[in-house]
């Protein structure tokens, strides 16, 4: 469910899943649903009692989430924030065996709609991705609520979003599989693509509007690319090196990484140097970036400060057995994917360094 106010209308869509919900949330994310949820629960005659979130999709913070709701006797459970709220309330649905309805406060990445969850410790290190095998039960998105969000969240959003058709194509032609099991059908890149090309034309906007604090249509359009399309597309067609190398980015930056989403957004400009992609099809997709304002430079990353040696670690871990790095259609190893980043930052300086002479 998806549109302005659709904070109003939770409690019609929620009494078919328990008649007694715990959210999890944290403090704004809460409170910038508080009013619709109290309304909208008291008019279908369902309870819910909060509970904090404190800040961690952690295995220690998870368990104390399960045991409040099952304390309560909790019949489903509502996440409401950004992705470590969500990953963690999926985490304890799972865990209760109850059903799950996601309110995303803002469109930061594509985890609302998706069966994973990303499991950190208790300092906020990557740790282990969990697949629930069971998509949440609702995710509804109030637009209203999203658009008053800060913008770089919608930013980040739009980076995970922006390498969902280039990873899924990578997917297809290596024969890899899908997050959600099987090989990609026509149907997921055909959302893949849709998610890409509503990038283009609706980002810029989005961005705009996302300033003013208004949902207008562009807006609508990102909201439904960075959380319906880019989810059922990385779930339903795989991810590939633009990912590994986030993954790889946040354990080598630690607590100084960026988002999710731009850490993945430069990662995808490392695959399609890595791919060999054709000079205008890079620059399309670096332009987008500039227009919205996602890293095209480690510098803008906050990488420059790494120095080689943890750059190299960065690719070391994008490389490891397991990584969806192997999902490329061809042999990856650290080296590549090294070569890959340095050619990726000295274009995006190149495009830097154009727009300063002009
Ligand atoms: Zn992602």
């Amino acid at each position: 469910m998806q549109g302005e106010g659709a904070i109003f209308d939770i409690g019609t869509y929620v009494k078919a899943l328990g008649h007694s919900a715990c959210v999890i949330g944290g403090k704004s994310s809460l409170a910038a649903t508080r009013e619709g949820r109290e309304r909208s629960f008291a008019d279908e005659g369902l309870r819910q009692g909060e509970a904090l979130f404190r800040g961690e999709s952690s295995d220690s913070e998870i368990d104390r989430l399960a045991d409040i709701a099952r304390g309560e006797s909790r019949e489903v459970i509502v996440a409401c924030g950004g992705g470590k709220a969500i990953d963690a309330a999926k985490a304890v649905a799972a865990c209760l065996g109850l059903p799950v309805a996601i309110v995303p406060t803002v469109a930061s990445n594509d985890s609302p709609c998706s069966a994973l969850s990303v499991i950190y410790d208790e300092g906020g290190a990557f740790k282990r991705i969990q697949n629930h095998g069971k998509n949440p039960d609702l995710v509804l998105a109030d637009t209203a609520v999203i658009a008053r969000a800060p913008v770089r969240h919608l930013v980040s959003g739009m980076g995970d979003a922006l390498a969902t058709w280039y990873e899924a194509d990578a997917c297809r032609r290596s024969g890899a599989s899908a997050p959600a099991g099987g090989k990609a059908t026509g149907a997921a890149l055909a959302l893949a693509r849709l998610c890409r090309d509503t990038l283009f034309e609706h980002g810029p906007g989005a961005v705009a509007a996302c300033e003013e604090k208004k949902p207008t249509p562009a807006l609508e359009r990102i909201v439904e690319a960075n959380i319906l399309l880019s989810g059922l597309g990385f779930e339903s067609a795989g991810v590939a090196l633009a990912h590994a190398l986030s993954e790889g980015f946040a354990i080598a930056l630690g607590g100084h990484s960026r988002s999710h989403g731009e850490m993945v957004a430069f990662g995808l400009l490392a695959q399609l140097a890595l791919e060999g992609r054709p000079r205008r099809e890079i620059r399309e997709v670096m332009e987008f970036c500039r227009s919205v304002r996602l890293p095209i430079t480690l510098r803008e990353l906050g990488a420059d400060g790494m120095g080689h040696g943890a750059l190299r670690t960065a690719a070391e871990i994008s490389a490891e057995e397991g990584r969806p790095s192997h999902n490329m259609p061809f042999s990856v190893d650290a080296d590549s994917i090294m070569a890959a980043i340095i050619e990726a930052d000295a274009r995006g300086r190149e495009l830097e360094g154009e727009r300063d002479d002009a």
